[in-house]
């Protein structure tokens, strides 16, 4: 019989990262939307993650050898339920949150997200404004959910896609996903009007690098942004190495060798995380036509000095980095009965004790400091447990 090794650290169980308790002020204070972190940063911007589960396999993401059939992902009686998440995006948007973007593991696994998004949709930012809200999938399930979504109140939403090119594709989300249907996906967002449609493409060198020209040909004109990002070392199951990234400016070069010219163009709001580029004209200006591209460099250009987003994980803690080895128990407040102006005060607690910034500090951090897989180190969270 065929032995089982069993690892020292048994990477197939969700989170990983500790839990911290809460602890609520013994008055609370009025919120105003006026919060700052401990270096400044208001809090703007919020990523619920539905799901821990997902219909891919992207090996950057949740590689198969770690997401296996064993892997333990949260219970059913773990997640907060949609009402629950209704009550606490309102403490969020009380503090000040404008902008919602729901995501997974893959979002649109979960059930009814429908009556989620109905409930979102709804609210109004401090001064009166409908929430920008938004959503990032796989589009695997895109072409048959997307008039649902839009109906239910969804503005806009963000598609995946790593390659055009089926093989590449299919290898990369190692489900043997076909391209055609992520792009019937994209077909079916655009014609329901859920706009404006960005594409995010996670560039992995030696992987999908040969895929940037032809995308950027694909998405040029179309009225979609297409947004490379860098790979990032997030979670510590990816196996993620420096020499697989390859940095935007590279990218950038790629670009104007291979298709043309590229200007570049002001952020359209602060704390934008990608730089604008537009394609030109033969006399430099920017040809609004032929539309722009994005640049998300996470790893060769830290924007966390602007980071203004907080992030609540399935079952229901929130985390104030992609980075965090450490998340806050916002379940166990709301689960014990606290009134809204209570969860409005923990979600102040948490945002003014905020000191991340992760990104600007990796290159003088030890090799893998939070990723250490003996288990000496603090885990770091997985991409697809608290979503991108
Ligand atoms: N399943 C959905 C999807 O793929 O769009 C939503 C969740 S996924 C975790 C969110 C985003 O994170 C995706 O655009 C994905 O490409 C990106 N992502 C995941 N792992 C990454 C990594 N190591 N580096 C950069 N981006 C990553
Ligand atoms: Fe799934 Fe998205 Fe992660 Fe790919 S990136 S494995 S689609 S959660
Ligand atoms: Fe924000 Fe953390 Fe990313 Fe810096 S590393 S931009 S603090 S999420």
């Amino acid at each position: 019989m065929a032995e089982r090794v069993i690892p020292l650290v048994d990477e197939r169980r969700s989170g990983g990262p500790t839990v911290r308790a809460i602890a609520l002020p013994a008055q609370d204070t009025r919120p105003n939307g006026l919060l700052a972190d401990q270096l400044g940063r208001p809090l703007r911007d919020l990523r619920i993650s539905v799901t821990d589960r997902c219909n891919f396999r992207c090996g950057y993401c949740m590689p198969k050898s770690v997401f296996d059939k064993d892997y333990a992902y949260l219970p059913q009686t773990a997640l907060l339920s949609f009402e629950e998440i209704e009550r606490v995006a309102r403490a969020f948007v009380a503090q000040g949150v404008q902008k919602i973007r729901l995501t997974g593991g893959e979002p649109l696994l979960r059930k009814n997200l429908e009556r989620l998004i109905e409930k979102l949709s709804a609210m109004r930012t401090l001064d009166g404004q409908p929430l920008d809200l938004t959503l990032t999938t796989n589009a695997s399930l895109l072409a048959r959910k997307a008039q649902a979504l839009k109906d239910a109140g969804l503005q806009r939403i963000t598609v995946s896609l790593d390659a055009l090119d089926d093989a590449i594709f299919r290898r990369m989300n190692d489900m043997d996903f076909p391209v055609s249907d992520v792009l019937a996906g994209i077909e079916a967002a655009q014609a329901v009007g859920l706009g404006p449609i960005k594409v995010n493409m996670v560039v992995q060198r030696g992987t999908n690098c040969q895929q940037i020209v032809p995308m950027a040909q694909h998405f040029r004109s179309s009225g979609i942004v297409l947004r490379f990002i860098e790979y990032m070392d997030v979670g510590h199951t990816n196996g993620w190495r420096m020499d697989e990234v390859l940095p935007s400016a590279q990218v950038l070069e790629r670009l104007r060798q291979g298709i043309g010219p590229l200007v570049a163009l002001s952020a359209s709001v602060p704390g934008e995380t990608a730089e604008r580029w537009g394609w030109a004209t033969p006399d430099g200006r920017h040809d609004a036509a032929a539309g722009e591209i994005g640049l998300i460099s996470s790893v060769t250009q830290a924007f966390c000095s602007n980071c203004n987003r907080a992030r609540l994980s399935t079952e229901g803690r929130i985390y104030t980095c992609l980075f965090a080895t450490e998340g806050h128990d916002l379940r166990a407040v709301l689960r014990a009965g606290a009134t809204d102006a209570q969860l409005a005060s923990a979600v102040a607690a948490v945002w003014t004790g905020r000191t991340d910034r992760y990104s600007e500090l990796r290159a003088s951090l030890p090799p893998d400091a939070a990723g250490a897989p003996d288990g000496a180190s603090p885990r770091r969270i997985e991409m697809s447990y608290i979503g991108g």
